[in-house]
Protein backbone atom coordinates (compact mmCIF):
# COMPACT_ATOMS: atom_id res chain seq x y z
CA UNK A 1 0.00 0.00 0.00
CA UNK A 2 1.21 3.54 -0.87
CA UNK A 3 1.81 6.13 2.06
CA UNK A 4 -0.92 7.93 3.54
CA UNK A 5 -1.63 11.10 2.39
CA UNK A 6 -1.63 13.57 5.42
CA UNK A 7 -3.33 16.61 6.12
CA UNK A 8 -0.19 18.67 6.98
CA UNK A 9 3.78 18.43 6.53
CA UNK A 10 4.69 21.70 7.86
CA UNK A 11 2.88 23.68 10.27
CA UNK A 12 3.92 26.90 12.08
CA UNK A 13 3.50 27.34 15.91
CA UNK A 14 4.68 30.08 18.33
CA UNK A 15 6.78 29.24 21.49
CA UNK A 16 3.76 28.50 24.49
CA UNK A 17 0.80 27.85 22.54
CA UNK A 18 -1.24 24.84 22.10
CA UNK A 19 -2.34 23.08 18.20
CA UNK A 20 -4.51 21.43 16.97
CA UNK A 21 -3.25 18.33 14.68
CA UNK A 22 -5.60 16.55 12.23
CA UNK A 23 -5.40 13.54 9.95
CA UNK A 24 -8.03 11.90 7.55
CA UNK A 25 -9.19 8.53 8.69
CA UNK A 26 -8.31 5.72 5.81
CA UNK A 27 -9.52 2.12 5.56
CA UNK A 28 -7.62 0.03 7.43
CA UNK A 29 -6.53 2.36 10.15
CA UNK A 30 -6.20 1.19 13.55
CA UNK A 31 -4.43 4.27 15.24
CA UNK A 32 -2.44 6.95 15.35
CA UNK A 33 -0.01 8.52 17.50
CA UNK A 34 2.14 11.36 17.34
CA UNK A 35 6.06 11.98 18.83
CA UNK A 36 6.14 14.63 19.80
CA UNK A 37 9.11 16.20 22.71
CA UNK A 38 10.02 12.59 23.55
CA UNK A 39 6.05 11.69 24.31
CA UNK A 40 3.63 9.51 22.62
CA UNK A 41 0.50 11.64 22.34
CA UNK A 42 -2.51 9.47 21.09
CA UNK A 43 -4.86 10.79 18.43
CA UNK A 44 -8.45 9.98 18.55
CA UNK A 45 -11.40 9.70 15.69
CA UNK A 46 -13.78 12.70 15.60
CA UNK A 47 -15.72 11.61 12.96
CA UNK A 48 -13.97 10.86 10.22
CA UNK A 49 -10.82 12.63 11.28
CA UNK A 50 -7.93 11.23 13.78
CA UNK A 51 -7.70 15.03 16.23
CA UNK A 52 -4.93 15.40 18.90
CA UNK A 53 -3.07 18.29 20.04
CA UNK A 54 0.32 19.50 21.52
CA UNK A 55 1.51 22.04 23.29
CA UNK A 56 4.83 24.37 22.50
CA UNK A 57 6.55 25.39 25.84
CA UNK A 58 7.19 29.06 26.24
CA UNK A 59 10.49 27.96 26.39
CA UNK A 60 11.00 25.58 23.80
CA UNK A 61 13.99 26.27 21.10
CA UNK A 62 12.92 28.65 17.91
CA UNK A 63 13.12 26.55 14.88
CA UNK A 64 12.39 23.29 13.24
CA UNK A 65 11.63 20.31 15.15
CA UNK A 66 10.16 17.43 14.33
CA UNK A 67 6.92 15.54 15.38
CA UNK A 68 6.90 12.01 14.19
CA UNK A 69 3.18 10.97 13.45
CA UNK A 70 2.79 6.71 13.52
CA UNK A 71 -0.24 5.09 11.79
CA UNK A 72 -0.91 1.55 13.19
CA UNK A 73 -2.86 -0.35 10.66
CA UNK A 74 -5.15 -3.15 11.31
CA UNK A 75 -2.39 -5.75 9.90
CA UNK A 76 -0.34 -4.40 12.34
CA UNK A 77 1.81 -2.65 10.02
CA UNK A 78 3.08 1.01 10.99
CA UNK A 79 3.92 3.96 8.72
CA UNK A 80 5.75 6.74 10.09
CA UNK A 81 5.02 9.81 8.55
CA UNK A 82 7.46 13.29 9.59
CA UNK A 83 5.87 16.38 9.97
CA UNK A 84 7.59 19.62 10.56
CA UNK A 85 6.78 22.19 13.41
CA UNK A 86 7.98 25.81 12.88
CA UNK A 87 8.73 26.94 16.26
CA UNK A 88 8.12 30.98 15.98
CA UNK A 89 9.81 33.07 18.89
CA UNK A 90 7.37 34.79 21.15
CA UNK A 91 8.78 38.02 23.25
CA UNK A 92 8.01 37.53 26.34
CA UNK A 93 7.91 40.55 29.54
CA UNK A 94 11.05 40.66 31.41
CA UNK A 95 10.87 42.82 34.30
CA UNK A 96 14.25 43.05 36.95
CA UNK A 97 13.54 43.65 40.26
CA UNK A 98 15.65 44.70 43.15
CA UNK A 99 14.23 42.75 46.31
CA UNK A 100 15.31 42.43 49.88
CA UNK A 101 15.84 39.00 50.21
CA UNK A 102 13.77 37.87 52.79
CA UNK A 103 10.90 38.18 49.89
CA UNK A 104 12.21 35.79 48.00
CA UNK A 105 13.94 33.43 49.93
CA UNK A 106 12.02 30.73 51.60
CA UNK A 107 12.14 29.24 55.02
CA UNK A 108 13.74 25.90 54.84
CA UNK A 109 9.92 24.48 55.92
CA UNK A 110 8.46 26.16 52.91
CA UNK A 111 10.66 25.79 50.66
CA UNK A 112 10.50 22.19 50.92
CA UNK A 113 7.52 21.93 50.67
CA UNK A 114 7.03 24.37 47.34
CA UNK A 115 9.31 21.31 46.05
CA UNK A 116 7.47 18.60 46.87
CA UNK A 117 4.08 20.14 45.49
CA UNK A 118 5.88 20.96 42.64
CA UNK A 119 6.92 17.28 42.08
CA UNK A 120 3.56 16.14 42.37
CA UNK A 121 2.20 18.70 39.80
CA UNK A 122 5.28 17.44 37.36
CA UNK A 123 3.74 13.80 37.56
CA UNK A 124 0.23 14.75 37.19
CA UNK A 125 1.63 17.00 34.36
CA UNK A 126 3.44 14.00 32.92
CA UNK A 127 0.81 11.71 32.55
CA UNK A 128 -0.89 11.58 29.31
CA UNK A 129 -4.86 10.19 29.75
CA UNK A 130 -5.62 8.28 26.61
CA UNK A 131 -8.85 9.58 25.77
CA UNK A 132 -10.52 12.88 24.94
CA UNK A 133 -12.88 13.92 27.89
CA UNK A 134 -14.32 17.04 25.69
CA UNK A 135 -16.07 17.72 22.90
CA UNK A 136 -16.69 21.54 22.64
CA UNK A 137 -14.23 24.20 22.61
CA UNK A 138 -12.65 25.31 25.58
CA UNK A 139 -13.63 28.24 27.16
CA UNK A 140 -12.32 31.20 29.83
CA UNK A 141 -12.88 30.59 33.47
CA UNK A 142 -14.35 33.98 33.89
CA UNK A 143 -16.77 34.40 30.73
CA UNK A 144 -15.18 37.40 28.77
CA UNK A 145 -12.32 37.50 30.65
CA UNK A 146 -9.13 38.98 29.59
CA UNK A 147 -5.63 37.35 30.77
CA UNK A 148 -2.46 39.14 31.31
CA UNK A 149 0.99 38.02 32.26
CA UNK A 150 1.48 34.65 30.23
CA UNK A 151 4.89 34.20 30.03
CA UNK A 152 6.24 37.02 31.82
CA UNK A 153 9.59 36.87 32.97
CA UNK A 154 11.03 37.90 36.37
CA UNK A 155 14.75 38.53 37.55
CA UNK A 156 15.11 38.99 41.28
CA UNK A 157 17.74 40.08 42.67
CA UNK A 158 19.80 39.34 39.05
CA UNK A 159 18.23 35.84 39.83
CA UNK A 160 16.29 34.28 37.03
CA UNK A 161 12.60 33.22 38.35
CA UNK A 162 10.86 30.65 36.41
CA UNK A 163 8.58 32.26 34.16
CA UNK A 164 4.80 33.26 34.40
CA UNK A 165 3.58 30.06 33.32
CA UNK A 166 -0.41 30.96 33.80
CA UNK A 167 -2.65 33.85 32.73
CA UNK A 168 -3.78 35.69 35.45
CA UNK A 169 -7.30 36.88 35.36
CA UNK A 170 -8.98 39.48 37.23
CA UNK A 171 -11.53 38.70 40.06
CA UNK A 172 -12.55 39.96 43.21
CA UNK A 173 -13.20 37.12 46.05
CA UNK A 174 -16.40 35.34 45.00
CA UNK A 175 -15.91 35.53 40.99
CA UNK A 176 -17.35 32.19 40.48
CA UNK A 177 -14.73 30.41 38.40
CA UNK A 178 -15.85 28.17 35.60
CA UNK A 179 -14.21 24.73 34.66
CA UNK A 180 -12.45 25.77 30.69
CA UNK A 181 -14.04 21.96 29.41
CA UNK A 182 -15.18 18.92 30.49
CA UNK A 183 -12.96 16.89 32.34
CA UNK A 184 -12.04 14.81 35.88
CA UNK A 185 -10.47 16.56 38.95
CA UNK A 186 -7.10 15.13 39.71
CA UNK A 187 -6.07 17.60 42.53
CA UNK A 188 -8.35 19.73 44.39
CA UNK A 189 -6.39 21.71 47.73
CA UNK A 190 -4.54 23.73 49.09
CA UNK A 191 -0.72 24.32 47.82
CA UNK A 192 1.74 26.86 49.32
CA UNK A 193 2.32 28.88 46.37
CA UNK A 194 -0.98 28.36 44.71
CA UNK A 195 -3.38 28.70 47.37
CA UNK A 196 -6.45 26.49 46.90
CA UNK A 197 -6.31 24.89 43.84
CA UNK A 198 -7.83 22.97 41.68
CA UNK A 199 -6.58 20.47 38.80
CA UNK A 200 -8.14 19.23 35.62
CA UNK A 201 -7.42 16.45 33.51
CA UNK A 202 -8.99 16.54 29.74
CA UNK A 203 -7.48 13.60 28.50
CA UNK A 204 -4.47 14.08 25.53
CA UNK A 205 -1.94 16.18 28.16
CA UNK A 206 -3.82 18.56 28.76
CA UNK A 207 -4.97 19.61 32.02
CA UNK A 208 -6.12 23.04 33.28
CA UNK A 209 -5.30 24.72 36.75
CA UNK A 210 -7.37 27.18 39.00
CA UNK A 211 -5.45 28.79 41.18
CA UNK A 212 -5.87 31.23 44.96
CA UNK A 213 -9.50 29.82 45.13
CA UNK A 214 -11.15 31.26 48.67
CA UNK A 215 -13.65 28.37 47.87
CA UNK A 216 -13.89 25.21 46.24
CA UNK A 217 -16.65 23.17 44.70
CA UNK A 218 -15.52 20.16 43.51
CA UNK A 219 -13.85 16.62 44.46
CA UNK A 220 -10.91 14.70 43.63
CA UNK A 221 -12.07 12.28 40.59
CA UNK A 222 -15.35 13.87 39.75
CA UNK A 223 -15.92 14.62 36.26
CA UNK A 224 -16.91 18.03 35.62
CA UNK A 225 -18.97 19.48 32.41
CA UNK A 226 -17.40 22.31 30.52
CA UNK A 227 -18.56 25.94 32.69
CA UNK A 228 -19.58 24.10 35.70
CA UNK A 229 -18.55 26.42 38.75
CA UNK A 230 -15.06 24.80 40.26
CA UNK A 231 -15.11 27.19 43.25
CA UNK A 232 -14.79 30.81 44.07
CA UNK A 233 -11.78 33.20 43.05
CA UNK A 234 -9.98 34.61 45.72
CA UNK A 235 -6.58 35.26 47.64
CA UNK A 236 -4.87 32.07 48.94
CA UNK A 237 -1.61 31.29 48.70
CA UNK A 238 1.23 33.71 48.01
CA UNK A 239 -0.43 36.55 46.07
CA UNK A 240 -1.06 40.34 47.03
CA UNK A 241 -4.37 40.44 45.85
CA UNK A 242 -7.70 38.39 44.33
CA UNK A 243 -7.51 37.16 41.22
CA UNK A 244 -7.38 34.06 39.16
CA UNK A 245 -4.09 32.22 37.90
CA UNK A 246 -5.44 30.06 35.33
CA UNK A 247 -2.95 27.50 33.70
CA UNK A 248 -2.93 25.23 31.12
CA UNK A 249 -0.44 22.71 30.50
CA UNK A 250 0.14 20.24 26.72
CA UNK A 251 2.08 17.36 27.60
CA UNK A 252 3.73 18.74 30.15
CA UNK A 253 4.19 22.21 28.43
CA UNK A 254 3.67 25.50 29.59
CA UNK A 255 1.25 27.21 27.03
CA UNK A 256 -0.63 30.25 26.91
CA UNK A 257 -4.16 29.41 28.01
CA UNK A 258 -5.77 31.89 25.52
CA UNK A 259 -4.27 29.75 22.99
CA UNK A 260 -6.11 26.74 23.57
CA UNK A 261 -9.87 29.03 23.43
CA UNK A 262 -8.70 30.44 20.18
CA UNK A 263 -7.85 26.77 19.01
CA UNK A 264 -11.39 26.26 18.20
CA UNK A 265 -11.96 29.54 17.12
CA UNK A 266 -10.88 29.06 13.81
ZN1 LIG B 1 -0.43 34.10 38.06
Amino acid sequence: MTALLLALAVITASQGSAIELTFPNQPGLKSVEVNWQNRKVPAVLVGDKWVTVIGVDLDLKAGEQKANVLLTMDDGRIEKQETVVKVERTKFPTTELTVEDKYVQLSPPDLARATREAKELDAIHATITNEMLWHEPFSVPIPGGKGTNFGHRRVFNKEPRAPHAGADLRATTGTPIHATNRGRVVLAKNLFFTGNTVLLDHGLGIYSLYAHLSRMDVNLGETVENGQVLGLAGATGRVTGPHLHWGMRVQGARVDPFSLVEMNEK
